[in-house]
Order: structure tokens, then sequence, then C-alpha cells
């Protein structure tokens, strides 16, 4: 674990948490994600729907790096934290690997990108030409947004990491 986190730990907090809940959590996230893909399929250069590519590739990169300078020196780095990525880290990055700073500016992910990608599809609606499913999807991507909200309070809430860890809902 990071040094930086040592003195600020909450260790009476949970030290796992059910698949179920893993699941859950993870599934808003993924659904989220491949929602906003689709918002984004209108942009298309020769075809291709560059933007949603773009899209994936920035997701894919983001949750990999930050599973190496995030999750390698948290806590739950090998357990089940309420995301299971500490399991995932422990699988693919050696523990203390990364760089606390790094995780902390990448984490910026998820309160920057909700509202980048909704302000997107409504600029696409308006300027190209969208069916309306692209409405109802973006309506869909807002509710998915609202539901995580309480939902990852709830994990941090319980996490051992909620007095440190920059991205929590509860500090
Ligand atoms: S609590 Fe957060 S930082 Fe720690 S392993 Fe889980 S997702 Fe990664």
């Amino acid at each position: 674990m990071y040094n930086e986190y040592i003195d600020k730990m909450e260790v009476t907090r949970r030290e796992l948490f059910s698949i179920s809940w893993i699941i859950t959590e993870n599934s808003l996230y993924l659904f989220s994600w491949i929602t906003a893909g689709w918002l984004l399929t209108p942009l298309r250069l020769h075809g291709w729907p560059v933007a949603t590519i773009i899209w994936a590739v920035i997701v894919i990169a983001v949750q990999i790096v930050l599973k190496k300078h995030n999750c390698s020196g948290c806590y739950y780095y090998g357990k089940n934290c309420h995301l299971g990525w500490g399991r995932i880290s422990a699988c693919i990055f050696r523990q203390d690997s990364g760089s606390m700073k790094t995780g902390m500016r990448l984490s910026m992910f998820y309160p920057v990108s909700p509202p980048v990608i909704l302000l997107a599809s409504v600029a696409i609606g308006i300027f190209c030409s969208v069916t309306v499913l692209h409405w109802v999807l973006a309506g869909l991507y807002i509710v998915l947004n609202l539901i995580s909200f309480p939902v990852r309070k709830i994990g941090c809430r319980l996490c051992a990491m909620r007095n440190v860890c920059f991205g929590s809902a509860v500090k």
C-alpha cells in the first residue's frame, strides 16, 4: 500500500465486498460506457464511427492504467473492493508499482466524462441527423449516471479507503 495512505486508513471498514455487489456496480459502469459509445456513433469519418472508437480506446486505456496507479497502491490490492478491481490489479501489476499522483489525475475521468459525453450527445442530436433512439439513449445515460452515484456512495461509505481515495463520494 502507498505510504501516503497508511495513516489515513480505516481498517475497521468492510474488508471484502460480495460478488453480487461487485457485479452490480461494474454493470452500471459498463452499461454507461457502452451507452456513451452508442451516443457518439453519428460522428463518422469515411463511414467509421471514429468518436466511438476513440472513446473505447480511452475507456480501456484509463481502466488499465488506473489499475496500476490507483489500485496497486490501495488497501484492497489483491482483495474484493466494492468494484473488485483490487483483484484485477493484483493479476496484472506488482503491488505499489504505480504513482499515487498519476492515479489521482486519472481519477478525474469519472467526474469529467459524464458531462462531456452528455454535452457531446446533445450537440450531436442538434447538428447531426439522429433518430429518436439517440434521445432515448441520452436519457438512459443520464439515468445510469444518476443511479451510479448513490450506489457508489454506499460503496465508498463502507470502503477502508474512504478518507484517502481521491474519488471518494463520502469524504
Ligand atoms: S477501492 Fe478503488 S482504488 Fe482500491 S482497488 Fe478498489 S477500485 Fe481500486
